[in-house]
């Protein structure tokens, strides 16, 4: 996860450098498939260059049989010739890259004094993350939310003992929120799970589910408060509900109103300015992430 951390930061650089492309993803739901299939492509044409291909599989219902909901592969191909470099299992990289990706955010858009991280949602993204953002704050404690209270101590029971930081149900979403420096919403909810008002000043916000125009996973006046960034404006245009909802509503003039984490990167814009601004991140999930993933592990494959 900590490599991973560190590929990332250098894939949105690159993005930013016009070194990565990607076009939009395509999402398509078959008749009767509960879920879909996307299908995401990207091109490196610098220092190496490289095809990747995702196809993923989102089934709702894999975790009743014990799956994760996102399967699929990623496919590495030669950038000049096509020929196939390596085949990965889609639901790890997914997995791995959007955590890594919103503990990159975190690093660049909170306080340096955040101590208090809420999770709301209790499935595969929800353990990745409690993975990845306290690699970037000296966390002292972390508050789930789930579903219903059950389902959080279900995931605190598993998840005890796998960072040093004390691990805690928390009885409501809005209970969690409040107490948090850092909130992050990895949830399949189609309606918002947090309300504006319960984000503290200075909270920082990861909004890393739902990413479908029908479905807002968070409160739409959120992007009205808040310094606001998203991997790709592009993305957030097609795919993003909320902030469509924030657009249509008048809460925001427009896509300029949101900047891109590459941009942030490399020091385009400007992030944060002062301890009492709420941040917040909007990851919809990239192409070039899939690739940049799997070209490390590749690399670290062929340096072994
Ligand atoms: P999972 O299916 O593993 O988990 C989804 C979780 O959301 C479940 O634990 C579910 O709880 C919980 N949930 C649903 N509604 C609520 C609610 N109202 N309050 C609290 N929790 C709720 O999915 P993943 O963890 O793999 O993915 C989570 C989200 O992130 C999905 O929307 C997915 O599409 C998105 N995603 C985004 C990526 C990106 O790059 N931005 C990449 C990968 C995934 P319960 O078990 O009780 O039903």
């Amino acid at each position: 996860m900590r490599e991973c951390i560190a590929v990332m930061e250098q894939a949105f650089a690159d993005l930013q450098h016009g070194f990565l492309h990607h076009p939009l993803r395509t999402f398509w739901v078959p008749p009767g498939v509960d879920g879909g299939t996307m299908w995401m492509a990207a091109h490196r044409s610098l220092p190496k260059p490289m095809f990747g291909t995702k196809l993923l599989f989102v089934l709702n219902d894999n975790p009743s049989r014990g799956l994760d909901s996102h399967q699929g592969q990623v496919i590495l191909a030669d950038g000049e010739t096509g020929a196939l470099r390596a085949l990965l299992d889609a639901s790890a990289v997914t997995a791995i890259r959007t955590a890594a990706v919103s503990a990159l955010a975190t690093r660049l858009l909170a306080r340096e004094d955040a101590r208090v991280l809420a999770i709301v949602g209790t499935g595969v993204q929800a353990r990745k993350h409690l993975q990845s953002i306290p690699l970037v704050r000296h966390l002292e404690q972390v508050f789930i939310a789930g579903r219903t209270r059950d389902h959080a101590q279900r995931f605190v029971d598993r998840a005890s003992g796998s960072i040093p930081v004390k691990v805690n149900a928390a009885e409501t979403t809005e209970a969690a929120v409040r107490a948090a420096d850092i909130v992050v919403t990895v949830t399949d909810s189609p309606t918002p799970v947090v309300k504006r008002e319960w984000l503290s000043p200075g909270t920082h916000a990861n909004a890393v589910g739902a990413s479908r125009p029908a479905a807002w996973e968070i409160d739409p006046r959120i992007y009205a408060d808040s310094v606001a960034f998203c991997d790709r404006r592009e993305s957030l245009q097609a795919e993003a509900g909320d902030y469509l909802q924030a657009v249509a509503s008048g809460f925001i003039p427009g896509v300029e109103a949101v900047g891109e984490l590459g941009e942030l990167v490399v020091g385009e814009r400007k992030g944060r300015t002062s301890l009492d601004q709420i941040t917040l991140f909007r990851s919809l999930g990239l192409a070039v992430e899939d690739l940049a993933a799997a070209e490390f592990v590749i690399q670290k494959q062929e340096g072994l």
